[in-house]
């Protein structure tokens, strides 16, 4: 994608900064039921298209029971292709015309997580310094993984956001804190009959008796959660049978069973962070050195996202209020320009979380009470800032393209009122903190001797992998801004 847009679009671009290059080159500076079903109903609900393909092989012989293509899927969320704005600055009319003009940018940009990862070690004390700052070029490298996985597995993408707004206003009493409630909540379970006839068996949108909930959560857990990471949603037809025989008098047992869940809909950001930080304890705990390593760097990148406002609402990249780019704005092109350069990244001694569930989500919801002034202030400023000096030509990861001036976006980061300093000091004392907490909690293990190993041959392979589609630049599930 890059590639054919640097070979396509050379000959206009050359010819578009000619004269500025004769004049001495670019400043490159870079870039869940009253609901159960008590008899078979039709479902009300159907799998909308985009979910419809994937999976293939997944059912076997059972594939032609179901209805017009219905199948059990993991979620293949809807691709947004990233168009700069570029309303204020005139390129050709051609180019525009063949232009689709797609930027891959990544969450805080890649300079920004691999700040904040470098910062963060430069928190933590000696016993632990001993080692980090040993590693500190892998932990800053490996910040962006993460992102770079989006380009290889479907399941990554959800994990870097999650939209609020999709679930109401604070405090979000629709929305569970822990895992399993919320999964169970925002999943559907279908069936398909002995006659081949396909239900909806449990509907997310209908709320559940209390007295029905209990057990039906023990059986999700048991059933349906273990299953969240496979590429297959089938479930298991006799505990299903076992626990609705029981809850709502199921007289037959399905030929077949499936879910279909829709917490990735809307991003899993704050459940993901929970995870990484119960697996980072649990690698201090083992002495693993390497894996310490790995889910050090990435939960510092997930962290980070969870410190950007536009990470936590459904208007992301400005798509609902004609701001396209702004999520890129904000996040990348400011501390590309700025950070450095200015920002204070002191931000003192780690704290100790007692309880790092609930503390995720104040992260994030603190996130989110600064969408708007980040969407108003760029809106307003739009207005006023003189609109031949807000995009310009510039150099970023290599790829020449259309960004906001250097004039502009420091008007901006100043009527932000150092909102992105804010965000991003505290992104990095959160990840140290994070870091601290699961050594603390793992017994403070000692890592002055941690040997970190020879790379085994599936994390080679899974490298590999991840740098081939990365390459190839297509993001599986939303593109650019999460
Ligand atoms: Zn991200």
């Amino acid at each position: 994608m890059l590639l054919s847009f640097k070979m396509t679009y050379s000959r206009y671009l050359s010819l578009l900064l000619l004269p500025v290059i004769l004049m001495g080159g670019l400043p490159f500076t870079s870039k869940v039921k009253e609901g159960f079903v008590e008899e078979r109903r039709q479902p009300e609900r159907r799998l909308p298209d985009r979910l419809k393909p994937v999976l293939p092989g997944y059912i076997g012989g059972l594939k032609a029971s179901l209805h017009d293509g219905l199948k059990p899927v993991l979620p293949v969320l809807p691709e947004h292709n990233f168009q700069f704005p570029i309303s204020n600055f005139q390129f050709p009319p051609s180019f525009i015309h063949h232009s689709s003009f797609i930027i891959h940018h990544s969450s805080w940009g890649f300079f920004a997580h691999k700040r904040i990862n470098r910062l963060a070690v430069l928190t933590l004390p000696p016993e632990m310094m001993v080692f980090f700052k040993k590693n500190i070029d892998y932990l800053a490298d490996h910040a962006v993984d993460p992102d770079m996985r989006r380009y290889s597995t479907k399941q990554e993408g959800p994990r870097h956001f999650i939209d609020l707004d999709q679930y109401g206003t604070f405090p979000f009493d629709n929305l569970p804190r822990g895992w399993l409630e919320a999964l169970a909540k925002h999943t559907d379970i279908w069936i398909v009959g002995v006659r081949g006839d396909t239900v909806m068996l449990v509907d997310s949108r209908d709320s559940m008796p209390a007295a029905k909930w209990k057990p039906y959560k023990n059986w999700f857990a048991h059933a349906v959660l273990p299953r969240f990471y496979d590429d297959n949603a089938l479930l298991d037809t006799d505990s299903l049978f076992a626990c609705f025989s029981k809850l709502n008098g199921m007289e037959e047992r399905p030929a077949a069973a499936f879910y279909q869940e829709h917490l990735s809909e809307h991003g899993v950001l704050p459940w993901n962070l929970q995870r990484f930080q119960r697996n980072l304890t649990e690698a201090f705990r083992k002495r693993d050195g390497r894996r310490i390593l790995r889910l050090s760097a990435e939960i510092g990148h997930y962290i980070g996202d969870a410190h950007v406002p536009l990470h936590t609402c459904s208007n992301y990249n400005g798509q609902k209020t004609n701001q396209h780019g702004i999520h890129g704005f904000w996040e990348s092109r400011i501390p590309e320009l700025f950070a450095d350069e200015t920002y204070d990244y002191l931000v003192g001694k780690p704290e100790y979380v007692e309880r790092t569930d609930d503390w995720f989500w104040n992260h994030i919801f603190d996130s989110h009470t600064m969408v708007d002034s980040v969407l108003d202030i760029e809106r307003q400023l739009r207005k006023t800032f003189p609109t031949d000096r807000q995009m310009c030509p510039d150099m970023r990861q290599g790829i020449l393209g259309i960004h906001p001036c250097r004039e502009f976006a420091a008007a901006y980061q100043d009527a932000l009122d150092g909102m992105v300093e804010r965000r991003m000091r505290a992104a990095i004392h959160a990840v140290g903190s994070a870091w601290y907490t699961a050594w603390v909690d793992a017994g403070q293990p000692d890592l002055s001797k941690m040997d970190t190993g020879p790379v085994s041959k599936e994390e080679q392979e899974e490298e590999k992998n991840m740098q081939k589609a990365y390459q190839q630049g297509k993001i599986i599930g939303r593109t650019e801004d999460h």
